[in-house]
This record gives structure tokens, C-alpha cells and sequence, in this order.
């Protein structure tokens, strides 16, 4: 075989066990999370505590904020459960140390959120819900002249 085909077929394996691994998460997600009701709503995530920062003794609030229990007090620290993570922000919302809960979430438009600190989960969060009352407008409005219409119909 050429060296050609040896990479070739080395990279199909490694796809191939990475689609597999993939695959088995995601199962394992579905399992864990439809008990709970839950659906996952990003694609893809991330989430990391800075350990050094973290508050945790005195505080615990985001343990108590999680929806799905992904967070958890052992051994002096906040631990986290990866796989019931479904990266809402409800923990970084609720942290009282900026830049303590890290959290990188994507969409199935691709469209990637970062944030860290309360008030950026805020603003992104504010930005969010405008873009679905400008979409919902559009949905009753298709035409602006429709809005302005029952506009001026509800003043008279
Ligand atoms: S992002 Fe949501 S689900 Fe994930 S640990 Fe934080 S509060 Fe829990
Ligand atoms: S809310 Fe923030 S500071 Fe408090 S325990 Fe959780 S990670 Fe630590």
C-alpha cells in the first residue's frame, strides 16, 4: 500500500472512532437528560470552574441554581457533571465571582456564545429575547403598513 493510502485509511479509522465517541455522548446525554424532561438546545458546549476563585465554602449558589444537577459539593470543591450540562448560564447568572464559571455554548445555526460574568449572560440574554420580539412582530406584521394599520385602529 502507498503512503498515500496508509494516511488515508488512518484518517477514516480516526474519523471513524471520533463519530463513534461522539455518538455514545450524545446517547449517553439523551439517557441522562429525558428523565429530567430536558432537551438539549446547543449543539455543543463547554464549562470550567476556576477553582482559585471560586467561593465555594461560603456560597454553593450555583449548586443550588442548576436545573439538571450538574454541579455537586465534594471533597471541599464544586464538581461538575459534564453530561448533564446543558450550558443554560443559570450558574454563571448566579456566581458571585466574575470570570469564575466559564461557559462556551454553540448553536445549531453555528452561531458561538461565550460568557463569564453575570451581566455579559445579561446583555446576551437581552439581545436574545429582542431578536424573538422583532421575529414574533414580524410573524402577526409581515408588512409594516399591517402594523401601522391595527396601530392606528387601537387609537380611535
Ligand atoms: S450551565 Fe446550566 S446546566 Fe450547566 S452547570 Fe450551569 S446551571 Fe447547570
Ligand atoms: S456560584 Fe461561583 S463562587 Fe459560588 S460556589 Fe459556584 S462557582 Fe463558586
Amino acid at each position: 500500500m502507498s503512503d498515500k493510502g496508509e494516511k488515508s485509511s488512518s484518517l477514516d479509522i480516526f474519523q471513524l472512532l471520533t463519530e463513534t465517541a461522539e455518538e455514545e455522548r450524545k446517547k449517553r446525554r439523551e439517557e441522562l437528560l429525558a428523565p429530567l424532561g430536558i432537551k438539549e438546545f446547543f449543539v455543543e458546549g463547554s464549562i470550567t470552574i476556576n477553582k482559585r476563585t471560586c467561593q465555594g465554602v461560603e456560597c454553593k449558589l450555583c449548586i443550588e441554581t442548576c436545573p439538571t444537577n450538574a454541579l455537586y459539593w465534594r471533597a471541599g470543591e464544586v464538581g461538575i457533571t459534564e453530561e448533564l450540562c446543558i450550558y443554560c448560564g443559570a450558574c454563571v447568572l448566579s456566581c458571585i465571582v466574575d470570570d469564575c464559571m466559564k461557559i462556551v455554548r454553540k448553536r445549531s445555526t453555528g452561531e458561538v456564545e461565550r460568557f463569564s460574568k453575570p451581566r455579559d449572560f445579561m446583555v446576551l440574554q437581552h439581545g436574545i429575547n429582542g431578536m424573538k420580539r422583532c421575529q414574533r412582530v414580524e410573524d402577526v406584521f409581515p408588512k409594516a403598513e399591517d402594523y401601522l394599520e391595527r396601530h392606528r385602529e387601537s387609537k380611535q
